[in-house]
């Protein structure tokens, strides 16, 4: 069964749509009188989405199958008016999304669009260019380029790094270590890891709270699940330097080549931020390279007195942020800064004749440096951005995010009911019910414990009120709660906080 409330948008659609229907040409795109009709109809719903947004069910309130049961299972053999699949966005499509952009998502790391970025993205569809050569797109090349220098002063980055986009932090972190994997200087590019009885086992050592973007990197580059060494953290989820060194003194003593550390700011269950001024001399001493995955709390950065999470960054060799975390950036668009560029188009150059220009020795190619040959023109969706909202305005919402997870974590703390789980240094916190309940043992104690917590994100989410989502820490099921969508506001902490208070009292 679909939400009822697909209405809320159908009724507001219906009122805009003209009565007559216009079928596709027969050759050649829609007309310029369409498509303005069409274009401005479109930012019309948008807006209005936006607007009744908080009527709509946070979490898609449907059943796997649902929306699949509702649409043909072959093509359309004629085109079909734009009228028709316009309301079929409002009557399959809506109903069957869960709603990244309600002020109410709290789940995973909260992200959101803005209205710039919205604009970037349509310009960015319509201009449609490959960003694979100077040439086939000047503009997307150097706006990349101005606009990325631009992020590394807010975040306070030294001009040693040299930004590139890439579409995820997954694929951003895979790159950087593939850049890393060239500096070892073992021919792995020309020759290859398979059958090489002279290659030793490469070492990638990552916390144990490291995202596991990390580890498919690793699988993705053939180096094999068995290089990542995966480091134990403190009792705050952070590694634990003392133990890293050791780790790398053993695999080296055991015939090991160790290469490439992956620092954690920001990491995914707790947003702990790994020491990374104590690693820093490990990975120099044994000349590793230093990645650091800022994908969640590398924005925070643009705050000024937050500054301090990047300590240490100055002397890492890559580092990835993602706007479209934190930066109300819509997906996708994720940033690698590397001060090795020529290691990165060394592991990713090839140029085929019918790619030479004659300018390729003067400028920067996007295809140069990884794995895509075209890429989309993602900058400008960024630059907009950043211009329409300002670094003090990126940094306003950033620091009013933090002040509402504070206010929430205080919540949490005052209360006999509920407990934090970890330390709250950005804008997510990691909490969990704890009520006195009966039980003979420790044991039982944290399985109801478990089942009871379980049972309270459920029963919040299927309100469509609000959408959190879990994890495990120290063994124990913890609820999270991330504050990062630009519409998120005091009133839906607060009643967030009230729905979660009520299904405690409706369960315990
Ligand atoms: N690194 C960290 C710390 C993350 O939290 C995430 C996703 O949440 C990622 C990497 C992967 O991000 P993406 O979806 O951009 O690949």
């Amino acid at each position: 069964m679909l939400s009822p409330q697909y209405e809320i948008l159908t009724s507001m659609s219906d009122s805009e749509t003209s009565a007559c229907e216009v079928a596709p040409p027969a050759t050649g795109d829609m007309s310029p009188e369409e498509f303005r009709r069409f274009g401005h109809e479109i930012v019309d719903w948008i807006a209005n989405y936006f607007e009744h947004i908080e009527e709509l069910p946070v979490l898609a309130q449907i059943q796997p199958g649902d929306l699949k049961a509702q649409l043909p299972s072959s093509p359309p053999e004629h085109g079909e008016s734009m009228e028709t699949i316009l309301a079929d966005i409002d009557k399959l499509i809506v109903p069957a999304l869960t709603h990244w952009s309600h002020p109410s998502f709290f789940a995973y790391f909260a992200t959101s669009t803005s209205a710039p970025g919205i604009f970037g993205e349509l310009l960015s569809a319509a201009f449609d260019v490959k960003s694979m050569l100077w040439r086939t797109s000047p503009a997307s090349t150097e706006l990349e380029e101005v606009t990325l220098d631009w992020l590394r002063q807010m975040l306070g980055l030294d001009a040693g790094f040299s930004g590139f986009i890439y579409d995820t932090a997954s694929v951003s972190s895979m790159h950087a270590i593939a850049a890393a994997r060239e500096g070892v200087e073992m021919r792995i590019r020309e020759e290859g890891m398979s059958g090489r009885k002279d290659l030793p086992l490469l070492r990638v050592y990552a916390s144990e709270q490291a995202h596991s973007s990390i580890e498919k990197g690793i699988i993705t580059l053939g180096l094999g699940q068995r290089s990542l060494r995966k480091i134990p953290t403190d009792s705050q989820f952070r590694m634990d330097p003392q133990a890293l060194a050791e780790a790398i003194d053993e695999d080296k003593r055991n015939g090991m080549l160790p290469f490439c550390v992956v620092a954690t700011v920001g990491t995914t269950s707790t947003s702990s931020i790994d020491p990374v001024p104590d690693i820093v001399p490990i990975c120099e001493k044994h000349t590793m390279w230093l990645h650091v995955d800022a994908a969640y709390a590398g924005s925070a950065a643009v705050v000024p007195e937050l500054r301090h999470v990047l300590a240490g960054c100055e002397r890492a060799d890559s580092l990835v942020l993602n706007p479209h975390k934190w930066l109300f950036t819509p997906f996708d668009l994720s940033v690698l800064y590397c001060r090795h560029l020529a290691l990165l188009h060394r592991a990713f150059s090839l140029v085929p004749e019918y790619l030479r220009t004659p300018e390729q020795e003067k400028v920067r190619s996007g295809s140069d440096y990884g794995v895509q040959l075209g890429r989309r023109f993602r900058a400008l969706k960024l630059w907009m951005i950043i211009r329409y909202f300002g670094h003090e305005g990126l940094a306003a919402r950033i620091r009013e995010h933090c002040r509402l997870a504070k206010l929430f974590a205080d919540w949490v703390e005052q209360s006999e009911d509920w407990e934090l789980m970890a330390p709250v240094p950005f804008a997510l916190v990691c909490f969990r019910a704890c009520p006195a309940i009966e039980a003979k043992t420790e044991a039982e104690r944290d399985k109801k414990l478990d089942a009871l917590n379980e049972a309270l994100m459920h029963g919040v989410n299927a309100t469509g009120k609000a959408f959190l989502s879990h994890t495990r820490l120290n063994d124990q099921l913890t609820l999270r709660l991330s504050i990062g969508n630009i519409r998120t506001t005091e009133r839906h902490v607060r009643e967030v906080w009230e729905l979660l208070e009520e299904q405690l009292r409706l369960l315990s």
